[in-house]
């Protein structure tokens, strides 16, 4: 890499890289994943990995799609994990590309356990998650020393296709002022109830961020109580995520994006200013 001071790895033929290639900006690569991408002879990637970061590679670089294509199924984990291994043992320098970070709900876990068994060395590259960096585009901050010292990071989708098994909405409605859910668009009303039967409010803001950090990122502003019909008529496309909680509200003062395109943000979005004096 170019005019760095410190010394990057060198992508070993027989290696994987088990990637996070971020949200969608490219900005928001890692010097490491891009080291990674230059270096690589064979990319394995998702389909949250858009263009103009392959476009990064050398143009000699095998791009292998590995992701769901034209409403097929998506290949089978295991297969996606057997691949890898076989490349590697070709010698190849093998980067396995992810969106987001591996580790945040993209089954990189997973693939690194097939490549331990396989006895393949590897090295885990985190990248910036969707419900991380997504959320700052947005102009979100997930934690804000007024509002909130908790943040849960959720799935709305489990493995069974469903709402996942195993998570207590009651008690996270309850226990977690802020909810970052992946993969909620297709149980949101079923998620919705579940937090109003926790004790959540009608009122309370949400976010909904698609496409997040490209150039089609889509917010929408909302309610619980609205959220499902107002997704609808916005026909939010995946990959989204829904944030839950008072710190959405922050976003009036703090849309830096909207900024740039001449919005007028609000000095005091919480209101605390006034709320105050008139107390
Ligand atoms: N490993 C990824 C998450 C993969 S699960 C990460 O850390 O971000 C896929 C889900 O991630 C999507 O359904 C969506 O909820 C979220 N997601 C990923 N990229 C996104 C983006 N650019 N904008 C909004 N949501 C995104």
């Amino acid at each position: 890499m170019e005019r760095l001071t410190f010394t990057m790895p060198k992508l070993e033929p027989g290696w994987v890289w088990l990637t996070g290639a971020g949200p969608g900006d490219p900005g928001l690569l890692t010097l490491h994943a891009l080291n990674g991408i230059r270096q690589a002879d064979t990319i394995v990637h998702d389909a949250l990995v858009g263009a103009e970061i392959l476009a990064q590679a050398d143009p000699n670089c095998e791009l292998l799609y590995a992701g769901k294509r034209g409403g097929k199924p998506s290949p089978k984990q295991p297969d996606i994990s057997a691949r890898l291994v076989r490349l590697a043992r070709e010698g190849r320098k093998v980067l396995r590309l992810k969106g987001g970070d591996p580790f945040v709900f993209g089954r990189g876990g997973e693939e690194a356990l097939s490549l331990v068994a396989a006895g393949v060395p590897f090295r885990v590259i985190p990248g910036i998650s969707a419900g991380v960096g997504g959320l700052a585009y947005a102009g979100i901050p997930l934690t804000h020393r007024e509002i909130n010292s908790a943040v849960t990071f959720i799935t709305g989708h489990g493995a069974s296709g469903n709402i996942p098994d195993g998570v207590d909405w009651s008690s996270l409605a309850k226990g977690s002022p802020v909810l970052v859910i992946y993969m909620a668009i297709k149980h949101l009303a079923t998620i919705r109830q579940r937090l109003l039967d926790g004790g959540r409010y009608q009122q309370e803001a949400v976010a909904i961020v698609s496409k997040a950090t490209t150039a089609d990122e889509v917010i929408l502003d909302t309610t619980l109580g609205r959220c499902v019909e107002d997704a609808a008529d916005a026909e939010i496309k995946p990959p989204a995520i829904v944030v839950v909680g008072e710190v959405v509200r922050l976003r009036a003062g703090l849309d830096w994006v909207g900024a740039l395109g001449g919005k007028l943000l609000a000095a005091d979005p919480l209101g605390t200013r006034t709320g105050r004096q008139a107390g």
